[in-house]
């Protein structure tokens, strides 16, 4: 692995072989090798809770823009879930126009450093790349995210961001409930606009999973909290440890509070469990649980937090997603000895990104594929000492399309493991729907919303996780959006 030092200094000695005031021809672009992204050692990272990746350099954010092929039918944009016109912006790192390249990105993106480091890129904007699909690698096409990241960050550097304009007072209020990334970008929207927005978190931080789940390693919280601290500066107001539905009904924001309309972007916080026998034990944790005393209340900091954490030595975590390898990780910095990662399907099934799922094995994260556990196991105090796990193949493609798993009967076996994490997926927060009946929710308890994300009861509108169930920050951003302007547009008289 590269030091971040080598990364630049063959990023300065390729830039300085390019020709000089012309523009290069696609062949000479498709010969420039994609640039590695600078990333502590994984030796040195599993001791300390900083970011992991460390952002390209500037000679190594001109090259990679120097890869792009500028596709006049622009196929990457068509992967971006809020269409950023992505080649103009790589354009102008090319050129050296960063300003310009972050006000192309925030005409559409309200947090692209947040996306930048946390998108499921290859599975969106990089699908499409015509560059990977000529190498037939897609984690070969130009690093869009990556070149997201490097301007947002530069504007955070420099200070050079200006707080968007805000619209005359209409006399309007809006209450948004829930502050992770669908309720933000829909506050920032709604107070450009000109009305006066309320958020209500029911944590003591705003943030959301931004802020409470995906750890610091992977995303900074001081890059969460500049967000948030911009919204306030817009004249946003927002009331940390307020629960809608238990502190004050939803229906009183209206009648009482005179709340002219409301957003919801409560997400899908609701752990799910395996249902087997032994999940019940002392040592056996939702991954939510695990990653918030973590995250939001810095149980890897033990020189200054108080929070408690259960020290264990062998921990297993339950899963394949982006969840299960931030528990994983987040198990290591806490001073497990060992981690094992128990997924029934194989690695190609995984949900995980596929950074996550290398960086997690580089730090040592053993990886048990097409092996689930039927049962915790617990010692005479109840505290868990193993688990019993039983193998799988894989059988036909089920309604995800993916192989399901096969259970191979007769094939159990025993680990010894003290700490059991366990991250199948999250379900929708369901305290607002059980308080609101008004509220109409599918079979999974999604709230239900029409073409303007509206729900079923009139002015109130509703994005993110509680609506398509657990999602990525770049869909919730744009469900928030696109609820601001039906909104929006509703309280202006026009719709
Ligand atoms: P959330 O971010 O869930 O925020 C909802 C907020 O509402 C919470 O703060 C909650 O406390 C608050 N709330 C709930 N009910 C109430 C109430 N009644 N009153 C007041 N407040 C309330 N996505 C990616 O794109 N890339 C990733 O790498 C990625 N990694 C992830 C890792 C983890 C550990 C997790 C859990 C998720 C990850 N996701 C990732 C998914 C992504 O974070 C979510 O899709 C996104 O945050 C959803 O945004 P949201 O605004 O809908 O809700
Ligand atoms: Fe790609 Fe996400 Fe950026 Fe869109 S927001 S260009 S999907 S990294
Ligand atoms: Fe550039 Fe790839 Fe988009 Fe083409 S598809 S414009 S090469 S980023």
């Amino acid at each position: 692995m590269e030091t971040p030092e080598q990364l630049d200094a063959h990023a300065k000695a390729l830039l300085a072989g390019l020709p000089a005031g012309e523009p290069l021809k696609a062949s000479q672009r498709m010969a420039i090798p994609q640039q590695a992204m600078p990333s502590q050692a994984p030796d040195v990272r599993i001791h300390n809770n900083h970011e992991v990746a460390l952002g390209y350099t500037e000679a190594q954010a001109r090259v990679e823009a120097q890869r792009c092929l500028q596709c006049p039918t622009k196929p990457c944009v068509a992967g971006c879930p809020v269409a950023i016109d992505i080649p103009a912006f790589i354009h102008a790192i090319a050129e050296g126009r960063d300003g310009d390249a972050i006000g192309i990105i925030k005409s559409t993106s309200l947090l692209p450093s947040v996306c930048g480091r946390v998108c499921p890129q290859e599975r969106q904007c990089m699908l499409g790349c015509t560059v990977g699909k000529i190498k037939k690698d897609v984690g070969q096409a130009v690093a869009i995210g990556r070149l997201e990241r490097y301007v947002a960050d530069k504007e955070r550097e420099r200070g050079t961001a200006e707080l968007p304009a805000i619209a005359p007072a209409t006399g309007k209020k809006v209450a948004v409930i829930g502050s992770g990334p669908a309720s933000l970008a829909f506050a920032s929207d709604a107070r450009r606009a000109g009305h006066a927005v309320t958020i209500f978190e029911a944590l003591q931080k705003p943030g959301g999973v931004l802020m409470y789940g995906i750890p610091e390693f992977r995303l900074p919280k001081a890059i969460v909290q500049k967000e948030v601290d911009t919204l306030r500066a817009m004249g946003v107001e927002i009331r940390t440890d307020f629960i809608i539905g238990r502190s004050r009904p939803l229906k009183s924001l209206f009648e009482k509070d005179g709340f002219d309309a409301a957003f919801i972007g409560s997400g899908a916080g609701l752990p799910r469990f395996m249902g087997i026998p032994g999940e019940n034990l002392v040592g056996v944790f939702s991954a939510n649980e695990y990653l918030t005393r973590a995250n939001l209340m810095r149980a890897y900091d033990t020189e200054h937090a108080d929070t408690p954490y259960y020290h264990a030595r062998r921990v297993a975590v339950l899963g394949g997603g982006n969840v299960a390898m931030d528990a994983a990780r987040t198990a290591l910095r806490l001073g497990a000895e060992s981690v094992q990662l128990f997924y029934r399907r194989t690695e190609s099934e995984m949900p995980a990104r596929a950074e996550e799922i290398e960086h997690a094995k580089e730090e040592g994260v053993a990886f048990h594929l097409l092996q689930n556990p039927v049962r915790i196991l617990g010692d005479e105090s109840d505290i868990v000492c193993g688990m019993e796990v039983l193998r799988y193949e894989l059988g036909e493609p089920d309604a995800s399309g993916r192989r399901s798993p096969v259970p191979i009967q007769g094939s159990e076996f025993t680990v010894d493991v003290d700490c059991v994490v366990v991250a199948i997926g999250n379900s929708s927060n369901p305290l607002l729907p059980s308080t609101t009946p008004e509220l109409a929710v599918n079979k999974r308890g999604n709230i239900i919303v029409d073409e303007n994300h509206e729900t079923s009861m009139r002015n109130v509108y509703a994005g993110g996780d509680i609506v398509l169930g657990a999602a990525t920050v770049i869909l919730a951003m744009g469900e928030g959006r696109a609820a601001a302007a039906a909104m929006n547009a509703r309280l202006a008289g026009k719709a």
